[in-house]
C-alpha cells in the first residue's frame, strides 16, 4: 500500500505485536536484485516498509540523468512487489546531511529491524542512527544466486550504452528514391524492361554509398505501369530491379513497385487487366512510402524523397518527408511533369543530380 511519511506512526500503532522491517533505496530501475533483497528483508519480520528516494535526492547522489524513472513511477513499482507491505516517498530533501531522511523514518516508524545492503554508502552513520533510535540494524550481503547476475541499475545502464547503435535508436531514417531518372538513367525516356535499358552512372553509385554511410535506409519507390500495359510481368520488373541493384553494389534495401494504372485502354491484354485499377500505391499517392515506413519502422519526418517528377515530390511531401527534385532527361523534356502545380507540390529543394542532393541532406539535417 502506498502511504505518506505522515502515516508512519499510524502504521506502527496498527501493527503492534508484529515485527516491522524497514529499508530504503532509490530503486531507479527495479530488477531482480531488488526483489531478492526485499525477500531477504521480509524474513526478519511480518511487515516490510520501504522508502523510495525523492527525485531531487537521487539527482544529487547519482548525478546527471538520474533518476531515469520519476518518484511516482518508482513508488508505484515498489509498492506492487509481493514482499512489500507499505511504500512511501522520503519527503525530506537531502541538503548536506544525506541521512536526515533516515532519522525521520526510524523515529516515526520505530521498526524492529532496519536493513541495509553491504554496499550502502555511509554505513557508519546508519549504525549510529539505528543505535540512537534503538533499532536493530542488519547488514545483508549481496548474495545473488548465480542464475541471477550481480545486477544493479548502474550496470543495466552500462549494458544499454553498449548496445549496437541500430538497436538504440529504434526509428530509422530513409531516403526514398525514384528509380527511372534517379537511380537508373532514362536516356531513352521509355519504359525500361530490358537489361540493355539499364544505365547506372558511377557517380550515382558513389552518391548512394555516401547516403548509406550517413545512416539512411535506401528504398526505391517506383511506378511501373508497363506491367498494367502487359509489357512486362511483375517478376520481370523484379529481375530488372535486382540487376540495377547489383550494378550499384546492392545498396537499395528494398524496391517497392506499383504495377497499376487507372485507365482501361482497349489494347490491354487479358492477363494485365487486373492491374487496371485505381490504387493507393501509384505515385503521387503515398501508399508505397507508408508501407515501407511500416515494414522498416521508418520515421518519415527524418526521411527524404528524391525524384525527378512532381508526382514523386507530392508522394514525399504528403507523408512528411523532405523532398528533392533532381534533373533528368524526362523532366527536361516533359517540363510540365517537373513543375509544381501549387505551393503544396513545390519541392523543398532542387538538385542537379544525386551527388548534389547529398549536400542538401547535411544542411537541413
Ligand atoms: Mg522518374
Ligand atoms: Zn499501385
Amino acid at each position: 500500500m502506498i502511504i505518506s511519511a505522515d502515516d508512519l506512526q499510524r502504521i506502527r500503532e496498527k501493527h503492534i505485536g508484529q515485527k516491522i522491517v524497514y529499508c530504503s533505496g532509490s530503486f531507479d530501475l527495479v530488477h531482480a536484485g531488488h526483489i531478492l533483497f526485499f525477500e531477504d528483508c521480509k524474513k526478519y519480520g511480518d511487515i516490510l516498509v520501504v522508502s523510495v528516494g525523492k527525485d531531487s535526492s537521487i539527482r544529487k547522489n547519482k548525478g546527471e540523468g538520474r533518476p531515469i524513472l520519476n518518484e511516482r513511477v518508482r513508488l508505484k513499482t515498489i509498492d506492487s512487489l509481493k514482499p512489500v507491505d507499505y511504500a512511501f516517498i522520503n519527503p525530506v530533501s537531502v541538503e548536506g546531511k544525506q541521512l536526515n531522511t533516515l532519522e525521520l523514518a526510524l523515529d516515526n516508524l520505530k521498526p524492529d529491524f532496519y536493513i541495509i545492503n553491504e554496499d550502502a554508502f555511509d554505513t557508519k552513520t546508519r549504525i549510529e542512527l539505528a543505535k540512537k533510535f534503538g533499532v536493530e540494524l542488519v547488514i545483508l550481503n549481496r548474495n545473488c544466486p548465480p542464475e541471477f547476475e550481480n545486477i544493479s541499475a548502474t550496470k543495466i545502464i552500462e549494458k544499454i550504452k553498449n548496445l549496437p547503435d541500430k538497436i538504440k535508436s529504434s526509428m530509422k531514417k530513409a531516403i526514398f528514391l525514384d528509380r527511372d531518372g534517379v537511380i537508373n538513367d532514362d536516356e531513352k525516356d521509355e519504359f525500361i524492361y530490358k537489361k540493355d535499358d539499364i544505365f547506372v552512372r558511377t557517380s550515382s553509385k558513389e552518391s548512394l554509398r555516401k547516403m548509406k554511410d550517413k545512416g539512411y535506409l535506401l528504398i526505391c519507390i517506383t511506378n511501373q505501369p508497363l506491367i498494367a500495359r502487359g509489357l512486362a510481368s511483375e517478376k520481370e520488373v523484379e529481375e530488372i530491379n535486382n540487376l540495377i541493384n547489383q550494378k550499384i553494389g546492392n545498396l537499395i534495401d528494398r524496391f517497392y513497385i506499383c504495377p497499376h494504372h487507372p485507365e482501361m485502354h482497349p489494347d490491354v491484354p487479358e492477363h494485365a487487366k487486373k492491374y487496371r485499377i485505381v490504387c493507393n500505391c501509384r505515385k503521387p499517392s503515398p501508399g508505397m512510402l507508408i508501407t515501407a515506413a511500416k515494414d522498416f519502422d521508418i520515421d518519415l519526418k527524418k526521411s527524404w524523397m528524391i525524384g525527378d517528377m512532381i508526382t514523386d515530390i507530392i508522394a514525399g511531401k504528403s507523408t512528411g518527408c523532405k523532398t528533392i527534385l533532381i534533373k533528368s532527361k524526362s523532366n527536361s523534356r516533359l517540363i510540365k511533369s517537373a513543375m509544381p502545380f501549387d505551393i503544396n507540390t513545390k519541392p523543398d529543394f532542387y538538385a542537379d543530380n544525386l551527388s548534389d542532393a547529398i549536400k542538401l541532406l547535411d544542411i537541413s539535417a
